[in-house]
């Protein structure tokens, strides 16, 4: 929006011939250098100048042009030229021939002065311009009126410098704009080969997990067959060693029996050594045969309801008779009801003889006690007592094959009573833990789901 004009008009001319288009040109570009505009908006504002006035000329034989510094109510002053024509335009309106010429100005239009319609197109002055008083304007005036304008030609020649200023700063914008598609080529070529290494890299990596795998599940398919090979081995050699130890026992038997020829009572003494040790020998046969047929998984839960108190009684009465050391005492406490669990019997019964075993053989004073007790839909049977206890570093040792705590061997066993124990409870679907403090006591505990597994 324009304000009060600044004062009177800084100049005015008359566009009547097709020469004065050069000089409208001209005078556009003197005065928009004079007020403060940028070298680029001058030219710009006296292309605008020129094509209008050419088309005025056309339209209705020309018009009067005159320049005014307007003052905007806000922001900076602007420019502007008001060309009157000197004919009514066809249908009173004028619109720019081309829409380029419009966005040459800030503003360009048809405007309706005192009944007359007169075109007017302003251009803004940059704010870092020097300051338009009204002492300059006048000075502007008044250096205006001095300048006389300069010919066709000039005019030509200066617009054809200002062509080529023109030309060389788009070829200067080109070649910017090559190089810049040249770096973002560049980059593009960078990212791709980042790309192509990443890729790479993360093909290696899943190559070396696939391999991985591949090694992991063939060595798990060797131990399994090395196991089942061990198993197979265990079983097939106690197996073949059980009929001649049965027959070591019972020759030695034969040879100490009264009905034979009598022995000297050396020859009593070594046959007696000869049939406890093959005695001894029968045990670890058995037990790695009942261990080879659990781990190979020959051994199948007869799944009957077992009676608790049936167990721990039969339990009670054969290993009071083990019960020799006199300040130990064997306390088999009777099961809550309903003293039923859904599971083997005789495997069950195996399990708790060999822990009560284990607690009478590592226990030189106290008790050995065996409870039940019904908590969360299991059975919590526990045998404790109070011998020597285990060290916490060997808790989970002493469930491996063939382990014994160092300086346990001298009361006898083998080492496989609670591995065999442990894989007969997980086949009842059950658990078999251990919590002992050394010096103290030990107490095995082996849970079942009391509907069985
Ligand atoms: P064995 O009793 O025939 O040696 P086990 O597998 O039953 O074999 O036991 C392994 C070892 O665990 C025993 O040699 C002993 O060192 C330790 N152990 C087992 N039960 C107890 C216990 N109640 N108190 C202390 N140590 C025990």
């Amino acid at each position: 929006m324009t304000g009060p004009a600044g004062g009177p008009p800084l100049l005015r001319m008359r566009l009547r011939v097709e020469h004065d288009i050069f000089v409208v040109r001209q005078r556009g570009r003197e005065v928009a250098a004079a007020i403060g505009l940028e070298h680029q908006d001058q030219v710009r504002l006296a292309t605008a100048l020129s094509e209008v006035a050419r088309e005025l000329l056309r339209l209705c034989g020309g018009a009067d042009v005159t320049f005014t510094a307007a003052l905007q109510t806000q922001g900076p002053v602007s420019l502007r030229v008001d060309l009157a024509p000197v004919r009514p335009l066809p249908d009173g309106r004028y619109e720019p021939q081309s829409g380029a010429v419009a966005r040459l100005v800030d503003m360009l239009s048809a405007v309706d002065r005192d009944g007359d319609t007169v075109v007017t197109m302003s251009r803004r002055v940059p704010a870092n311009a020097q300051a338009l008083t009204p002492e300059r304007l006048a000075e502007l005036r008044a250096e205006l009126g001095r300048t006389a304008p300069g010919s066709a030609l000039d005019e030509l020649a200066l617009q054809n410098q200002q062509l080529i200023a023109a030309l060389d700063e788009v070829r200067e914008q080109r070649d910017e704009l090559a190089v810049l598609n040249e770096e973002l080529q560049e980059t593009n070529r960078g990212v791709m080969a980042l790309y192509n290494q990443l890729s790479e890299e993360l093909e290696e990596t899943n190559r070396g997990v696939v391999a991985l795998y591949a090694e992991l599940d063939e060595k798990s398919a060797q131990l399994r067959t090395a196991s089942e090979s061990k198993s197979r081995f265990l079983a097939n050699v106690s197996h073949e060693l059980r009929a001649p130890v049965t027959a070591i026992i019972g020759l030695s038997r034969l040879l100490a029996d009264s009905a034979s020829d009598p022995l000297t009572a050396e020859q009593a003494r070594q046959v007696g050594l000869i049939r406890d040790s093959a005695t001894d020998l029968l045990a670890l046969v058995n037990e790695l045969l009942d261990l080879a047929k659990a781990e190979s998984g020959r051994l199948e839960p007869n799944w009957v309801e077992v009676d608790l108190r049936a167990v721990f009684g039969q339990l009670r009465g054969t290993l009071r008779a083990l019960t020799t050391k006199p300040g130990v005492e064997l306390v088999v406490e009777e099961p809550p009801p309903p003293a039923t669990v859904r599971s083997d019997e005789v495997l069950l019964a195996q399990v708790l003889r060999n822990l009560l075993h284990n607690g009478l053989k590592f226990t030189e004073r106290g008790e050995v006690r065996m409870r039940a007790e019904l908590r969360d839909g299991r059975w919590w049977l526990s045998v404790s007592d109070t011998g020597v206890g285990v060290p916490p570093e060997l808790r989970e040792r002493i469930f491996e094959e063939f382990y014994q705590v160092p300086g346990s061997t001298r009361v006898g066993g083998t080492g496989l009573g609670l591995p065999y124990a442990r894989r007969v409870v997980h086949l009842l679907g059950g658990t078999l833990e251990l919590a002992s403090e050394p010096g103290r006591g030990s107490t095995f505990t082996v849970t079942l789901p009391a509907g069985g597994a």
